[in-house]
């Protein structure tokens, strides 16, 4: 069996950063991760001036394609506001391997199945024992469902359903777009451009609201498309996937004994824009800081708004979530 002192599962944004703190403070760390990177993850990629921030990146240093834009563009029910602003967008499939070789940390390839507790120590399917374990997985993170099934019931109403597709285009507006309501749809539609000649669009909305409605995702996706080649003249292919999440529930602090939950296994995505890139960075940096000096867990600072927290915030949320779950709105967002 071999034996380390932190064992990382996964190797997302989450996981590649918490081993990366934990590289730098010197602590033997192993990330376990199910698939072999550069591996496809869905998402539109879009990240803030606070996740740079957090991971002390300035964009002239990031070796792949990194595209700013200056405004987004926020459409509501026919109304277009466009805000100043400066955000950027990456390929995940760049950005994760990127961020998890940078971590410096090992990382196995290893679908992780059964996990015991056992004396203080961590047991991972019989091969990997560790005294502090972080889960780092995403929405089905077997850290979670091992060590923290019976403390934690996922409220449903906090779940979150998407449709995306990144393709090669020859885009010519280099803004970001966000459809709000349309159709009824409890959520919204975006078209993020990327370097390079890529373009992300894609739809998501709350599961249980949809489900409300007798509304499949498929059919905003199809309204997508069509406005997609109607205003912008793109012939988006009809080869979406999907992925399914958790907004952030203000609950317990995630960490029972030695064992962390960090990212979206923890279901830390911004209650306004399902944002989770930042929190799942900031979550896995704190989670690294506690194990480092033997401090407490706490998710002071991994934000919860993406668009400031104020009265913009709240009523996205609650049109949204209709107020399901803890919300709190305190934090700094990325409409400043
Ligand atoms: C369609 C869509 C669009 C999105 N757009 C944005 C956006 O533009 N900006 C933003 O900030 N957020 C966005 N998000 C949310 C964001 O993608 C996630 O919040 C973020 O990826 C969370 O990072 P993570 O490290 O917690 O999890 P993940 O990135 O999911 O990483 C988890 C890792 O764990 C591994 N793993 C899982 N199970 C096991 C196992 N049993 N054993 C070993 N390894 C395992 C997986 O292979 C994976 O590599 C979007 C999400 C979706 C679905």
């Amino acid at each position: 069996m071999r034996h380390v002192d932190v064992i990382v599962v996964g190797g997302g944004p989450a996981g590649a950063a918490a081993a990366e703190r934990l590289k730098t403070a010197g602590a033997d760390v192993l990330v376990l991760d199910k698939e072999r990177f550069p591996r496809h993850k869905l998402c539109a990629g879009w990240i803030t001036p606070q996740v740079m921030a957090d991971l002390r990146l300035e964009e002239s240093a990031y070796p792949h394609g990194l595209l700013s834009f200056r405004r987004l563009h926020f459409h509501v029910k026919g109304l277009r506001l466009g805000v100043p602003c400066v955000q950027h967008s990456i390929r995940r499939f760049e950005f994760d391997a990127w961020l998890l070789d940078r971590s410096g940390a090992e990382c196995v390839q290893h679908a992780v199945r059964d996990i015991r507790a056992e004396s203080g120590y961590y047991e991972i399917d019989g091969i990997f024992r560790c005294r502090h374990l972080i889960g780092a997985g995403g929405t089905s993170c077997p850290v979670r469902r091992s060590l923290f099934g019976g403390a934690l019931s996922r409220t449903r109403a906090l779940q979150t359903v998407t449709l995306e597709l990144e393709f090669a285009c020859d885009w010519r507006d280099a803004d970001c777009h966000l459809w709000f309501f349309e159709h009824g749809l409890p959520g919204y539609s975006w078209y993020v451009p990327k370097a390079s000649g890529w373009l992300n669009v894609g739809v998501g909305g709350m599961a249980m609201r949809l489900k409300q409605r007798s509304e499949n995702i498929r059919l905003h996706w199809s309204h997508l498309a069509g406005k997609l080649q109607h205003q912008f003249g793109i012939n988006v292919p009809d080869d979406p996937a999907g992925y399914s999440y958790y907004v952030r529930d203000f609950g317990e602090p995630m960490r029972i004994d030695n064992a962390f939950l960090a990212g979206d296994s923890a279901g830390l995505a911004t209650r306004d824009l399902c944002e989770g890139i930042g929190p799942a960075i900031r979550s896995g940096q704190q989670a690294a800081h506690a194990i480092v000096n033997g401090t407490e867990y706490t998710l002071d600072g991994v934000t919860g708004a993406s668009l400031g927290g104020g009265l913009i915030s709240r009523c996205v949320d609650w049109a949204f979530t209709h107020g399901a779950g803890r919300a709190t709105h305190s934090e700094e967002g990325i409409v400043t």
